[in-house]
């Protein structure tokens, strides 16, 4: 009954890297020969686009050709130059170059886009040059890439480099050839070396977990997740748990002499302090999203608007914001609950392990309707902790309120396939009960259409303008 599928998937490997002080230093030139290639190709970008506008406005017509803006037409470009314009080319990998141009390639494709109203989300900026330090990964796609054995791993120019962590996970797979390396790449953050294999896995999907449950999942503030059996997850509010430290940190950067040494100390100090709250969350959302993917047929959470929601409320000068402070704080805490990922772990987990997660319509009024009548309250301000139902008399915690509302969207009639709700935008597909009404103006949210994207982590595949 429980059938089995086998798909291909690109999924990424990522592994701290424990490199020689050589290795270091290799793997640093690569990295700053990336943002070299990513600076000179805007550079020759900027120029031409300099160029044909002179000679539109002196001559009325344009003589030079534009350069190309895909990642081919710059490539070429740079082959043309290299030996003149960087000599010193050959003490890197060739695909460092390559690497920075493709993420030029990226960022102008992305820029304008942006610009055509092609591009969901906020506007993407003309891409700028890249400071020493910005990240511009180096990205190896031929050559010996592979893993040795649990603790080495090899890279191309690199060679032969000790992990901090297993690699049984990827090596295991590699062995009994369900993966492919595609790619490496490899990037800096904190002063921490990281690798990310991009690989081809075939995975075996279960077409369900032999679970037949529907669990509704209200992401909050106070608690990270409330779930409709009644458990309440905590969330790390790591951020927030660091906040001492993280102030105390910023406020010695802040006072070193600039250009010190100090300060440059200080900058390390403070960019760890924050790796480390990123990997504390990211660890915990991993376990939690893993679990409820594991252990539940179906999963129902919100469509939450994270962007309308952590948006400022600090307003303009002729209308400035109400409740700036507290709105801030609320603010730090979205953030730092990361509902965003939250549901895009879920997206790609449930498809790994045969479960199925639905999104509820942005209008379904989960907190303001009673759980057990039906009744839905005008308006329920953000500070009432307790629904308390007018009809019924029902009193029950806020969230598992909304969490058991949420599972009862889900009905069984219109139960959607995991793929399916991939770019699903509910209220077009699906049918259930969940009247249209605006959402609570307290919180700010407003309505605006946001796709979802999903999926296990893709490759950062260079992008072709045609
Ligand atoms: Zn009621």
């Amino acid at each position: 009954m429980c059938d089995n599928r086998h798909v291909r998937l690109h999924q990424a490997y990522g592994f701290a890297l424990d490199p020689t002080a050589a290795q270091q230093r290799a793997l640093a030139s690569h990295v700053g020969a990336a943002r070299f290639g990513f600076n000179w190709g805007l550079e020759q970008v900027r120029a031409s686009m300099a160029l044909r506008e002179f000679e539109l406005c002196m001559f009325g017509t344009v003589r030079t050709p534009l350069l190309g803006w895909n990642l081919y037409a710059l490539r070429r470009e740079w082959n043309a130059q290299k030996e003149l314009q960087a000599p010193w080319w050959r003490e890197n990998s060739k695909e460092a170059y390559s690497s920075g141009l493709a993420a030029l390639a990226l960022a102008l494709h992305n820029w304008s886009e942006s610009r055509q109203g092609k591009r969901s989300g906020s506007r993407m900026g003309f891409p700028r040059f890249r400071k020493r330090g910005h990240p511009v990964g180096c990205r190896f796609t031929t050559g010996a890439i592979r893993i040795d054995d649990e603790r080495y791993l090899t890279l191309p120019r690199i060679g032969r480099m000790r992990t901090c962590e297993a690699t049984t996970t990827l090596l295991r797979r590699v062995s009994a050839g369900t993966a492919r390396i595609l790619s490496a790449t490899v990037s800096c953050e904190a002063g921490r070396w990281y690798v990310s294999f991009g690989c081809e896995v075939e995975r075996r999907v279960p077409a369900s977990n032999g679970h037949q449950d529907t669990v509704g999942v209200d992401l909050g503030v106070l608690a990270l997740a409330t779930l409709s059996t009644g458990e309440t997850v905590v969330g790390p509010r790591a951020l927030r748990a660091g906040l001492r430290k993280l102030r105390r940190l910023s406020r010695h950067h802040s006072r070193c002499q600039k250009g010190s040494h100090n300060r440059r100390k200080a900058a390390q100090r403070l960019a760890r302090h924050h790796a480390r709250v990123a990997n504390l969350r990211r660890d915990h959302l991993h376990q939690l999203t893993s679990r409820l993917a594991k252990s539940h047929r179906r999963i129902v959470v919100e469509d939450l608007n994270v962007a309308g929601m952590s948006r400022s409320s600090r307003g303009t000068v002729e209308a400035p914001g109400r409740n700036v402070r507290a709105k801030s704080g609320l603010n730090r805490s979205l953030a730092d609950a990361s509902f965003g990922e939250v549901r895009r772990m879920l997206e790609y987990k449930c498809r790994w392990y045969g479960s199925e997660l639905m999104v509820a319509d942005r209008f379904f009024p989960s907190s303001k309707t009673c759980s057990r009548c039906g009744l839905v309250r005008d308006h329920l301000s953000l500070g009432e902790r307790v629904f308390t139902c007018s009809a019924c008399g029902l009193r029950i915690d806020r969230d598992l309120n909304a969490a058991i509302n949420l599972a009862g969207w889900a009905h069984p009639d219109v139960a959607v396939s995991a793929p399916e709700t991939e770019n699903a935008c509910p209220r077009g597909g699906q049918t259930g009960p969940r009247p249209a009404r605006p959402v609570d103006e307290g919180t700010g949210i407003a309505p605006e259409p946001a796709g979802i994207t999903g999926g296990p982590r893709q490759l950062d595949v260079p992008y072709v303008r045609c």
